[in-house]
């Protein structure tokens, strides 16, 4: 016998309290596991940066990077870092531009910085256009829109949708999202590989498509990286500002 919410006594429980203990169990069994991938990545980016305990000295310099990256689509060099920042040597721009690489703050290929979180001196399939007509690609579609929070300034984001290869116009304007085509537009984040460097490998798996039909089909010809969480613009949006909001703060 079961006893429900009224007090009555009867010989199966009811559907309303079947419905409050299975929401409960939910609640108590998922609620502690439950962190979406977008969280977990932003911690990531975020929490690499805290551990990376920079002196206010070396974060100005990450800082400076990130600028001109932002105005330029590219890193600095190494001689150019040390004039600006009136570092001692080119020696000394060297070994703070190491520190960020370890840290997984910037990626490098050779002697080149070749991206800094949200910036990528590569072509990706994010391109965010400022007022003043100069554009920059962004690592990943979640980084696009962050950029806007990072920077104040308003953004044109054109992407192209991985299944089709149709164009994704989004436009943020003082923190919301002003237009966007397709209208169903949403972003996939495949959960993929975990491991190693958060720009190689989350970015190139977070990308916005035309629709959730467009994510459907590009899964199914995509086993390997179907695994995943899908989200609405508005939730990118909100990613974009956490993660990126005090970046150069
Ligand atoms: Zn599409």
């Amino acid at each position: 016998m079961f006893q429900d919410e009224s007090g009555r006594l009867a010989n199966v429980p009811s559907v309303d309290t079947l419905r409050k203990a299975m929401r409960e169990n939910d609640f108590k069994r998922v609620q502690p596991f439950v962190k979406s991938l977008m969280d977990q990545i932003g911690e990531t980016v975020r929490g690499r940066l805290a551990a990376a305990h920079l002196s206010p000295a070396e974060d100005d310099v990450r800082k400076y990077i990130l600028k001109e990256f932002a105005k330029t689509g590219k890193a600095p060099s190494e001689t150019t870092i040390a004039e600006a920042m009136k570092l001692p040597s080119i020696e000394a721009a060297h070994r703070l531009v190491e520190r960020l690489h370890k840290a997984d703050i910037l990626t490098k290929e050779g002697a080149e910085i070749v991206s800094a979180y949200p910036f990528s001196a590569k072509q990706t399939r994010h391109k965010v256009a400022f007022p003043d007509g100069h554009e920059i690609y962004a690592l990943c579609a979640t980084d696009a829109l962050g950029i806007h929070f990072m920077l104040g300034e308003n953004i044109v984001v054109r992407s192209r949708c991985p299944e089709c290869e149709g164009e994704i116009k989004i436009e943020v304007k003082d923190g919301k999202i002003t237009s966007c085509a397709p209208e169903g537009v949403v972003e996939f984040v495949s959960s993929g590989d975990h491991c190693g460097c958060t720009a190689k490998t989350f970015c190139p798996f977070m990308n916005f498509f035309c629709s959730q039909e467009h994510v459907e089909k590009w899964r199914e010809k995509n086993p390997a990286s179907s695994k995943g969480e899908m989200y609405q613009l508005h939730q990118v949006l909100e990613h974009g500002k956490h993660i990126f909001g005090d970046f150069l703060k």
